[in-house]
């Protein structure tokens, strides 16, 4: 399978950089996605996939080959966009034929692939039905049909589920990952959203507001080992407290203010963290115990009030005020435990966590 990779990619628009110097590859065979806030760039790198687009400077490969200037035509490569775009007066056969058509495939060959497509997407009892009597789901579906039916190399899908509902999205995640494993097709997919991302990728890249790409990882690499505040705060949700390394008798401290030493563990890979040295420490909420009692031996705890708590069914958040008057979030499940303390507004709680999650970043 080939890698696509981007090197030294710039891009501008009007003279307007968008990309800087990007480099990124794209592991072949695999569901890849790209993360990050409108407006990054994610679209730009993926329309320069395509051929929709040149850089302004840096090359682009398909395994061994220079694509930089091969037409979009001429490239293994197909794109799956957010308004699909499918050919209204014609019906489902004849939107997934019509590439093939053109093409002057002979009508038995166009015959056979598209049953494979429509089987593929689990359309094959629709494959006369006119497309205005097909819902939204449906109709990315057929839209997928016709990108793949040209067995392109890469797929390239900018936001494809984004109008569709959450159910009907969950879903379509779902049948996506199970096409790509059919298929070994490497899909690149964009999104702004971190569910999607997440529940996709085999890698995913996440892109800042700049443009730069901040992290390529494993979702797990990504959520669990954030390496800039950005990227801890832009997939999930985090605290962020700052910090004041220090060395310990017992391993590593950090000094926080108004709040005392701590225990972290710091990474031989963080070469950059030195004695004395500022730092930001990330602390997901999921990751924090809250309790109204006092646990012996614990020595990694906050005390605090609670200023807020929010229901969400699977788990409540809290909202808990420290005495340095940071508010720290805590999402706890919502299991049946037998001696479960109630926790009300204001009532006056420990927040327990241990170093091993704690995730330490550079200012
Ligand atoms: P994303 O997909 O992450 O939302 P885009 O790649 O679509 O980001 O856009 C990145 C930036 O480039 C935005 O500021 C956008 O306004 C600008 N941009 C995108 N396409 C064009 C274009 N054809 N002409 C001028 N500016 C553009």
């Amino acid at each position: 399978m080939k890698n696509i990779v981007l090197k030294n990619v710039s891009k501008n628009y009007n003279g307007e950089p968008v990309l800087e110097d990007v480099s990124l590859t794209i592991p072949g065979g695999q569901f890849f996605a790209l993360l990050g806030p409108s407006g990054s760039g994610k679209t730009t790198i993926l329309r320069l996939i395509g051929g929709f687009e040149t850089p302004s400077e840096g090359d682009i490969y398909l395994g061994d080959e220079n694509i930089t200037d091969i037409p979009t035509n001429e490239r293994k490569v197909n794109t799956v966009f957010q308004q699909y775009a499918l050919f209204p007066h014609m019906n489902v056969f004849e939107n997934v034929a019509y590439g093939l058509s053109i093409r002057g495939v002979a009508s038995e060959e166009i015959e056979k692939r598209v049953q494979k497509v429509l089987h593929a997407v689990g359309l094959e009892k629709f494959i006369y039905k006119s497309i205005g009597q097909l819902s939204g789901g449906q109709q990315q579906r057929v839209a997928l049909a016709r990108a793949i039916i040209n067995e392109p190399e890469v797929l390239l899908l900018d936001e494809p589920l984004a109008a569709l509902d959450l159910k009907l999205r969950e879903r379509m995640l779902i049948e996506l990952i199970e096409l790509q494993s059919t298929l070994k097709t490497t899909f690149v997919y964009v999104t702004h959203d971190q569910f999607e991302a997440l529940t996709v990728a085999d890698t995913m890249a996440i892109m800042n507001e700049d443009g730069d790409i901040e992290q390529i990882g494993t979702p797990k690499e990504i959520y669990e080992f954030p390496v800039s505040s950005f990227v801890a705060k832009f997939v999930g949700t985090t605290n962020i407290l700052e910090g004041t390394m220090q060395k310990g008798a017992h391993g590593s401290l950090v000094e926080i203010k108004d709040l005392g030493t701590f225990e972290v563990a710091v990474p031989a890979s963080k070469t950059w963290i030195k004695d004395g040295g500022r730092v930001l420490l990330s602390l997901r909420p999921e990751k924090i115990e809250i309790r109204k009692s006092l646990i012996e031996g614990f020595s990694n705890k906050w005390l605090g009030i609670v200023e807020a708590i929010v229901y969400h069914g699977r788990s409540t958040q809290y909202n808990v005020r420290l005495k340095n008057g940071q508010i720290i979030q805590v999402f706890e499940q919502n299991e049946e435990h037998f001696e479960r303390e109630v926790i009300d507004y204001d009532d006056q709680v420990y927040l327990y966590w241990q170093k091993e999650n704690v995730v330490l970043l550079d200012r």
